[in-house]
């Protein structure tokens, strides 16, 4: 009797149940997964008893704006939070969809070596941008469709009617060239009701082509700011339950306590995942005396009442937040400090955070660690999650659609 063989074989996997299993991959899928398989395969790769996740999600990135540094001069004054706001629309009028596209690669190349594998980009459509950044990322999300999945969002980053012409042509436009997801950022707008206006527009265009949408909600300290609960009433009463995403509703933080209440049972009620990248309003709020205000979305009380709750990169190295990594991990630790869910076993619900949570809120099909899954498999060099976050653990292994994407290996001499 022959052993039946499979393309590729994963031993001695760690789950983060701590169960040790041997994991089977045919054609770019989990064919089977338990301890000790009787297989052989093409390649075999031992995990040393590892952890091992399904790969990290990050719903929430803005790959065209990334590593903008070398567009503004060293002595730039990147105190002034207007100075560097300013700065953006004139780097968006100077950039050409072939720049985007090479930054946006590298951003990529940077997710997968730290293990993600799939991402949800958005892409400004506005009068400074016109669709140069978005067809840009279009043609990324081809040229990676081998390996991961990149959802592309049409995001009107200047507001639809604050801005000086009507971006509301161009949305449509990106729509017809086959935007994934339609965005919005509706506190932006300077009244009321530019904001409903803003609110309903993406949602009738989400409807009108099929799409889910994702909005930027009051990413504000100012109390007044109450977009969250029109995207959330509008959600409802258009039945678009589970199709909207929020990130960051920092507003909900500075809200009195009843109001922050009716609008988390709102969010719980239109089935909306609330994305907090927690680590971009530390840095950009304007206050830097103490004490700071807490300005980010009260993640405890979105858990409490229900809510999904995701955390993504956002942002890397622009002028909304210089640092970033595309490390899914790193995102995992602030996120850990910031909640905080930091103690004992709390912090498995950071891991939800990078993985199921925001694939779920994504649409992300056949994800997870079981059979019949895609075999998207990160393999950290750490026994356990808490090790993991604690040590940066390295990424020994990054499989994608069942093929290796990445490898890693941290060497330490120490001479003592
Ligand atoms: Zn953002």
């Amino acid at each position: 009797m022959t052993t039946r063989s499979v393309d590729c074989l994963l031993r001695n996997a760690c789950l983060s149940s701590g169960e040790i299993v041997d994991i089977a991959i045919q054609d770019g899928f989990i064919a089977q997964l338990e301890p000790n398989l009787n297989l052989t395969a093409k390649l075999e790769v031992d995990a040393s008893h590892c952890l091992t996740l399904p790969t990290f999600v990050n719903g929430h990135l803005h790959a065209c704006k990334s590593d903008w540094r070398s567009f503004l001069p060293d002595t730039f004054d990147f105190s002034s939070v207007g100075n560097r706001f300013s700065a953006i629309a004139a780097v968006k009028r100077q950039y050409t969809s072939e720049e985007v596209l090479a930054r946006a690669e590298a951003t990529v190349r940077l997710a997968i070596r730290h293990g993600t594998g799939a991402l949800r980009l958005f892409a400004d459509v506005d009068a400074d941008a016109g669709l140069r950044a978005f067809s840009a990322l279009l043609e990324l999300k081809k040229r990676f469709a081998d390996w991961l999945e990149v959802q592309v969002v049409a995001f009107p980053q200047n507001g639809v009617f604050s801005a000086k012409e009507s971006t509301t042509q161009l949305l449509t436009e990106a729509l017809e060239m086959g935007a994934d997801v339609i965005g919005g950022i509706p506190w932006l707008e300077p009244n009321e009701s530019s904001q409903l206006a803003h609110v309903n527009l993406v949602l009738e265009l989400a409807q009108r082509y099929q799409i889910p949408a994702h909005f930027v909600l009051d990413d504000t300290d100012d109390p007044t700011s109450r977009t969250a609960e029109m995207v959330a009433i509008k959600t409802i009463e258009t039945s678009m339950q589970g199709q909207v995403c929020g990130t960051q509703s920092n507003a909900l933080a500075f809200y009195d306590a009843a109001h922050a209440a009716r609008v988390i049972r709102l969010f719980k009620q239109a089935g909306m995942t609330i994305f907090s990248n927690a680590h971009v309003a530390l840095v950009t709020t304007a206050q830097r005396s103490q004490p700071a205000p807490r300005g980010h979305a009260p993640i405890l009380e979105l858990l409490g009442a229900g809510v999904p709750v995701a955390t993504a990169q956002d942002d890397i190295n622009n002028p909304y937040y210089p640092f970033g990594r595309n490390d899914m991990l790193e995102v995992a630790q602030f996120m850990a400090h910031l909640a905080p869910l930091a103690w004992g076993q709390e912090i498995n619900q950071v891991l939800e955070m990078v993985t199921t949570t925001p694939a779920k809120a994504i649409g992300l099909e056949q994800y997870g660690l079981q059979v019949g899954c895609k075999a998207n498999i990160l393999v950290l060099d750490a026994p356990n999650w808490f090790e993991a976050i604690k040590n940066q653990a390295e990424k020994k292994l990054v499989l994608l659609n069942g093929k290796i994407a990445a490898q890693t290996e941290r060497k330490v001499t120490l001479n003592i």
